[in-house]
């Protein structure tokens, strides 16, 4: 089966509000099948996609009073060396600081997450983001079931039982599996 691909960001402590927005959407100006055709070549991407989420925008008390935290992400290929994240991320961080040209004077730390870390927090052999990946085969009536040909044994997780975002689909398929253990 395909895995998912990884999911790597570049996390910013900031001393001040500089991002006005909940969380921002950038889309490299590229045909749709381009955008993401670095995950099929382990390459850098020239313009990365990123996905920006501003948790304290959301919830204030995730930063220090008047700070902010920004984490921009992207994805990567699963299976991505450190050294391909790093350098994938070398350009979210530009692209960042491009189109947030106040963000560089208020940062106050730093820090970075790989597909390593995916790894060492999930198990998940190639630090894929989410497991099996949701792609035709894989999905709908053909996404894999809690059942094995285990006896007693059940599989749950964003793998099987159900549909949906990350961890949507896990907790999804929790929910599914309790209703299939209590007969409902
Ligand atoms: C960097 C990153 C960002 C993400 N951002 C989002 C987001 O913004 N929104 C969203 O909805 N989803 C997001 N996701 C996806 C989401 O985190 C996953 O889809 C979800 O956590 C999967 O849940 P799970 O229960 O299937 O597996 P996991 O959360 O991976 O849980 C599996 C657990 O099993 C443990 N485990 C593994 N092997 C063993 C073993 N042999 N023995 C005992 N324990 C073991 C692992 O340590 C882990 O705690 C993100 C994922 C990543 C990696």
């Amino acid at each position: 089966m395909v895995d998912s691909n990884a999911y790597i960001t570049v996390k910013l402590g900031l001393e001040r509000q500089v991002v006005p927005y909940p969380v921002v959407f950038y889309l490299p100006d590229l045909p749709p099948e381009k955008v993401f055709a670095h995950l099929d070549t382990f390459t850098v991407p020239d313009d990365p996609y990123i996905f920006m989420p501003v948790p304290s925008n959301h919830d204030p008390t995730l930063a220090p009073a008047g700070g902010q935290l920004v984490i921009a992400g992207t994805a990567a290929p699963s299976g991505a060396s450190e050294e391909l994240c790093n350098a994938i991320l070398d350009r979210v961080y530009a692209r960042v600081r491009d189109l947030f040209p106040r963000i560089e004077s208020a940062i106050l730390w730093q820090s970075r997450s790989t597909s390593s870390d995916t790894r060492r927090l999930t198990a998940h052999k190639a630090g894929e983001c989410i497991g099996l990946a949701q792609v035709p085969g894989q999905v709908g009536s053909e996404r894999l079931g809690h059942g094995t040909p285990v006896e007693g044994l059940m599989l749950v997780g964003s793998d099987v039982g159900a549909r949906g975002i990350g961890t949507e689909i896990a907790s999804g398929s929790a929910l599914s599996l309790a209703g299939l253990l209590a007969g409902a």
